[in-house]
């Protein structure tokens, strides 16, 4: 291949969990999808926007998401931009902060894909641990790179940083801090206070896990009005179709149906987590839609393969700060205790 860019003819590129194309043969909860559907205000949104419409392009600054976010969040228009996946998001807030050669940062383990995207960009990488106690090890009183992300509630192990916490962070960081929040509304605290107090913080969202919508790709960013608008300058001019629009601001705009959602997969995560437990299993206290736990011989290889011959998917990673467990995602009732079941037999 002439003349391919050195640094990605080196790259292995990210690994994105398992679709299988028989999916339905499967219980499905390896890449933290929720197990109930969207909205049907957001179906119907979508049925309403298939049409003769579709043959002209979309509104180029999706306003009626950011528009019905702002309200939701408390936010001005201007401080917020919508994505196709919170991935869009995070990836050009690392093209517009990162250049080639400079430094972004982030814990580890959290979201690899940062890493992908910091060797696409050329960008060197710093990544820090946990303490056993879960906050990051060794943090500089000040860090110097462009970028740090922390993602809040953590994936995968589910814990989440305190709000004060991810306030001292940012004032380390000379840079800018990005919260990951794609778990954010799994639990009970979040940073968006944070975006209006510290001129150095942005705040990611996803619609993939709370709201259902992790096949139509879209995802949020919040901060000053300064960042979005250079986000702005990046992004495909048209990178949210009609459908997905008109998804976006439906899904906003249904806080009932969408707190419902949210509190029966939080009971469900809360009786599997105890479940778990009383199998003997080390389970990190969760505040996302995920619980990360390692049965007692500490070999969760063996459980997840156990598990996929039993038609159950989850996600086990071979990094040896993780291997000694699995990520579960949440699914219905009936879907966990039929998990619990299979790991009361694997044994
Ligand atoms: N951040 C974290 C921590 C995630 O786990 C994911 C989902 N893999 C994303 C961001 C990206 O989500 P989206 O579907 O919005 O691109």
């Amino acid at each position: 291949m002439t003349r391919l860019r050195p640094a990605i003819a080196r790259m292995k590129g990210y690994v994105p969990g398992f679709q299988p194309q028989d999916g339905a043969r499967y219980i499905k909860i390896n890449t933290n999808e929720n197990p109930y559907p969207p909205s049907p205000r957001v179906i119907a949104a979508i049925q309403a926007a298939v049409g003769d419409e579709l043959r002209k392009y979309p509104d180029a600054r999706s306003c009626g998401i950011r528009e019905a976010a702002g309200r939701l969040y408390g936010f001005d228009p201007e401080w917020i931009i919508a994505a196709n996946g919170s991935d869009e998001v995070i990836n050009n807030l690392i093209r517009a902060f990162v250049g080639e050669g400079e430094e972004l940062g982030y814990v580890h383990p959290s979201y690899s894909y940062y890493g992908t995207l910091a060797q696409v960009q050329g960008a060197t990488v710093r990544t820090f641990g946990l303490t056993a106690d879960f906050r990051i090890a060794d943090f500089p009183a000040r860090y110097e790179g462009r970028l740090f992300f922390l993602v809040n509630p953590n994936a995968p192990l589910g814990f989440l940083f305190p709000t004060d916490y991810v306030a001292e962070i940012a004032d380390r960081c000379a840079g800018t801090l990005v919260v990951d929040e794609a778990y954010v509304d799994f639990t009970d605290s979040d940073s968006l206070a944070l975006v209006k107090d510290k001129p150095n913080v942005v705040v990611t969202r996803t619609f993939s896990k709370s709201y259902s919508l992790a096949g139509m790709r879209l995802g949020l960013g919040i901060a000053r009005p300064e960042v979005i608008a250079a986000l702005d300058k990046i992004r495909d001019h048209y990178n949210l179709d009609r459908l997905a629009q008109a998804a976006g601001q439906a899904a906003l705009e249904d806080q009932e149906y969408f707190r419902a959602c949210i509190a029966k997969v939080c009971a469900t995560r809360e009786c599997f987590s105890a479940g778990l437990g009383d199998l003997g299993y080390q389970v990190v206290p969760s505040h996302g839609n995920y619980v990360f736990a390692a049965p007692p011989d500490r070999d969760g290889a063996r459980v997840y393969r156990a598990l996929v011959e039993r038609r159950i998917l989850t996600r086990h990673f071979s990094d040896p700060l993780l291997a000694h467990g699995l990520r579960i995602s949440i699914g219905t009732d009936d879907e966990m205790a039929a998990v619990l079941a299979a790991l009361r037999e694997i044994g």
